[in-house]
């Protein structure tokens, strides 16, 4: 991703794309002091940018961080890059970390540096199966862990290393994703997604009390009551699973996605409410750009 035209944001600069770079020493590469946002673009507009701006500011406290600019500020930053690149539609990608101003575990001494990149990307997911199909999970080894252990609900890139290596063994194992337990072995998430699954009607999705608690999922949320369905948070543990009809992720790059298998023994067809969903979703996010 880093040899082509185009330009990124940095800590306050536009910079050419090739030359946005940082020192081997950084911090945030060497212990984990980095924090990120994904968001998408829709017809010139970002979907939910001040709730992204904030969360990366908050992601930041999360880890003793302070990200050096406000909420507006980043906002602006966002819309910058995006006219410099000319994105009508894609994704923006905010990282803020600690730089290489000094080495060691304590990061006291270091600046926190903020970036941010935009690109167009189409679509997250690529079922083996094909988009009719939908994706293929596999239950991970890996888990989730408690939030005392680590600062689950900030979007830390540390936090990831646990997704790769789940994702890897799924994708190992000719699967699309994997479909990760929390800590004392309940349904939680995918690897980059939040889930959902339907079970007559009613609309369920796991307590987000360690793992991220996705814009998209909250606004999926509401969308799905507006609509008239019950939404339910509630604990769903792995055995649970064959009893739905329907399962769908939700992500700001993934959007929603249909799940059509988790591991060799449950499959699913993409059923009448994750369908209605996934359309609602996509007007959505295209009516708010049109009203902003
Ligand atoms: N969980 C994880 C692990 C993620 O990476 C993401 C994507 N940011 C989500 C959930 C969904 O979050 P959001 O809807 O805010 O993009």
């Amino acid at each position: 991703y880093d040899d082509r035209d185009g330009f990124i944001w940095m800590n306050g600069k536009m910079i050419p794309w090739r030359d946005a770079k940082t020192h081997v020493l950084t911090h945030g590469l060497h212990y984990g002091g980095s924090v990120f946002e994904g968001e998408r673009v829709y017809d010139g507009q970002i979907f939910k940018l001040t709730e992204h701006s904030e969360r990366l500011i908050f992601s930041g406290k999360c880890l003793d961080m302070d990200v050096p600019f406000s909420a507006k500020e980043l906002n602006d930053a966002s819309y910058e890059v995006i006219k410099a690149n000319n994105i009508t539609n894609g994704y923006v990608r905010p990282l803020a970390y600690r730089g290489a101003e000094q080495m060691g575990v304590s990061a006291k001494g270091t600046k926190v540096h903020v970036a941010i990149a935009c690109w167009e990307w189409p679509k997250y997911f690529f079922p083996k199966a094909g988009d009719a199909a939908g994706l293929a999970l596999r239950t991970a080894s890996w888990r989730r862990p408690d939030p005392k252990t680590m600062p689950t609900q900030a979007k830390a890139c540390g936090v990831y290393m646990i997704g790769t290596l789940a994702k890897h063994e799924a994708e190992n194992n000719g699967y699309d994703d994997a479909l990760m337990l929390d800590f004392r072995g309940r349904v939680a998430e995918s690897s980059g997604a939040n889930l959902f699954a339907i079970r007559d009607g009613v609309i369920y999705t796991p307590i987000a009390d360690c793992f991220l608690n996705g814009i998209t999922r909250q606004t999926v949320m509401k969308l799905a009551r507006d609509m008239g369905y019950t939404v339910e948070e509630t604990v769903i543990m792995p055995e649970d699973m064959k009893t739905f009809e329907e399962v769908f992720l939700t992500g700001t790059a993934a959007e929603i996605a249909p799940v059509s298998k988790i591991d060799t023994d449950i499959t699913y067809t993409i059923g009448p409410v994750t369908t209605r969903l996934k359309e609602a979703y996509s007007d959505l996010v295209r009516q708010k750009a049109k009203a902003a």
